[in-house]
């Protein structure tokens, strides 16, 4: 499952199907289903050289994980909505579901790295292989996908791991929970990991949940990373 983002291989998806809201990361109000003003005919950004600057920082940090190409490509072989607008809606709609499927897969992944010993390693292999299934399920069958279900269920296993993953760290002495936007470098469970987390204005530039970037989509109640980042909504308490 390759859970990075191919743009050349998808059709601009998260430039259309999502809803913006004028903010500080976008400049625009967009409604959902609707192509971004800046999206070209061959679904690449036109500003893509000066998002930043144009007033599109949520844009630089968005990462779909890999639900974009996996809904174009695999999904739907390779169609999409420009030549089949019969299928838009539907694609947008299935998009918005595959991009849930990809993040619990990174974070079940992120967790499945930090145990690769231990009781929890077969659940997390076992919930990998559930969810990477289910992102090779059909259009309809994605669409009556009870997602906020499943996503309660990895929760629950990821909040155990991350758990097992900083008391692990705290016996062995090292550990302390990262120490927040101010200093910029996470010390938690992923940075012991090798994960390290760099905090910029736009929050963590790991997270994929666009805690950086405004409100999250993510109900997950735990970081993966163990950090402190003050407005990452993944953060431990
Ligand atoms: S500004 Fe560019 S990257 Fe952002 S939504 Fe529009 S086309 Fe996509």
């Amino acid at each position: 499952m390759d859970l990075r983002a191919d743009c050349a291989r998808c059709a601009g998806l998260c430039c259309t199907a999502p809803a913006f809201t004028a903010s500080a990361d976008f400049a625009i109000d967009k409604p959902a289903g609707q192509p971004c003003p800046h999206l070209q005919r061959d679904f690449r950004c036109g500003i893509h050289d000066q998002l930043r600057q144009r007033g599109f920082p949520g844009c630089a940090v968005y990462d779909c994980l890999g639900a974009g190409q996996q809904v174009v490509q695999v999904t739907y072989g390779g169609q999409d909505w420009r030549r089949a607008p019969a299928l838009a809606g539907q694609m947008f709609a299935v998009f918005l579901v595959m991009r849930q499927l990809h993040e619990l897969l990174w974070y079940l992944s992120e967790a499945a790295a930090l145990q690769q010993r231990g009781p929890l390693h077969d659940e997390l292999s076992r919930a990998i292989e559930e969810t990477g299934q289910l992102t090779r399920s059909s259009a309809e069958d994605l669409l009556r996908l009870d997602v906020a279900a499943h996503r309660e269920d990895v929760s629950r296993l990821l909040l155990a791991a991350s758990e097992r993953a900083r008391s692990g760290i705290a016996a062995a002495g090292g550990a302390r929970a990262g120490p927040g936007p101010e200093t910029g470098t996470g010390t938690g469970t992923a940075a012991a990991a090798g994960r390290r987390h760099r905090w910029t204005s736009l929050g963590c530039t790991r997270a994929p949940c666009g805690a950086g970037t405004g409100p999250s989509t993510i109900p997950l109640q735990v970081g993966i990373c163990g950090s402190r980042c003050g407005r990452c909504p993944l953060a431990p308490p």
